[in-house]
């Protein structure tokens, strides 16, 4: 296959490149086709929300929940944010996108809220979004829209682009803080994490990536980077969640260590808001 690849590449000349690797052919294809598809999936309602619990230890129930976005895609099926979402970033898309995340996500927590359920529900926001001019206003807007409480709404940032240009956004995030809403780092420990530029973010909780989650407890110089996080985060009046907690042993070890909260497919995969309801009675977390 690979001869009559190189084969049909000496014979095509100048196209020769989309014929001389087929997986980079095939990928090549599919992210025109993603590019394409995406401002349909904005303006045709094949963009949807699912959300991930997120596990207070102390509590020892679900009062908060990531919202995730998924793309039911009419040929291809439903396509992972991992996937698009970097695509969308490389133009205005990834605007509206955010745009409709936050919508969507503040019209579910308040229905939540009106059912009685107190679950702060947290958006992931784009290096994009948080130079767009408009944020501040949209955030506001959704928030009276849906008469949201402030306090049930979070913002989850990553670290790597923030601080990177720590002064460029102290603005805008202390503005968003203003609003009453929360913030928190994602992917904590990937990037260019340091305390002091967790002291000079006006932040309220930490999110220690997967990777740092995957061996613990086990690999040694994992667990310590964990306790680290989680004891220099509380020094500095953060809250911690751990992601990707996938076995019980983890959420052991987390517990020892006075993590706040834990997130991962353990207690529960991304699903519906009514996922959210059945896991949100107290009766049936386990004490
Ligand atoms: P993230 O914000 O770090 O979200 C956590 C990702 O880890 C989710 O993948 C989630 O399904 C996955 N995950 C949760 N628990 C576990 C676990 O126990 N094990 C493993 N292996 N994975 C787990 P997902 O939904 O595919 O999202 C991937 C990334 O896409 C997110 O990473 C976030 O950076 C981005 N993303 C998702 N939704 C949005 C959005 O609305 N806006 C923006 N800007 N980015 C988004
Ligand atoms: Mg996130
Ligand atoms: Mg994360
Ligand atoms: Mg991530």
């Amino acid at each position: 296959n690979a001869d009559l690849a190189m084969y049909e590449a000496k014979m095509n000349g100048r196209n020769a490149v989309y014929f001389f690797d087929p997986d980079i052919n095939a990928r090549h294809q599919r992210r025109h086709l993603l590019e394409e598809g995406l401002r349909e999936a904005i303006a045709g309602a094949q963009l949807f929300l699912q959300y991930q619990p997120r596990f207070d230890i102390c509590a020892k129930q679900v009062l908060a929940a990531e919202a995730l976005v998924r793309w039911n895609h009419p040929k291809q099926g439903v396509i992972s944010p991992g996937e698009f979402i970097p695509i969308a970033e490389e133009s205005e898309l990834i605007v509206e996108i955010g745009r409709f995340v936050l919508n969507e996500a503040c019209c579910e927590a308040a229905a939540l809220y009106r059912d009685g359920y107190e679950i702060l529900i947290s958006v992931n926001l784009s290096p994009r979004q948080l130079r767009d001019r408009d944020l501040l206003r949209d955030i506001h807007d959704a928030l009276s829209r849906y008469d949201l409480p402030p306090r049930l709404l979070e913002f989850e940032i990553t670290e790597t682009y923030v601080m990177e240009n720590i002064e460029q956004f102290i603005p805008i995030l202390t503005q968003i803080r203003e609003l009453g809403v929360r913030l928190a780092v994602d992917d904590f420990g990937t990037g260019y994490s340091s305390l002091m530029y967790l002291k000079k973010l006006p932040v309220n909780t930490v999110k220690i990536d997967h990777s740092f989650i995957h061996d613990v407890p086990g690999d040694v110089d994992d667990e310590n980077l964990v306790r680290a996080i989680i004891s220099m985060s509380h020094n500095l009046r953060l809250r911690v969640v751990a992601e990707g907690v996938e076995t019980a042993e983890q959420l052991q070890f987390l517990r020892e260590l006075h993590c706040d909260e834990i997130q991962g497919f353990l207690l529960g995969r991304p699903g519906s808001t009514d996922q959210l309801r059945r896991l949100s009675r107290p009766s049936l977390i386990a004490p």
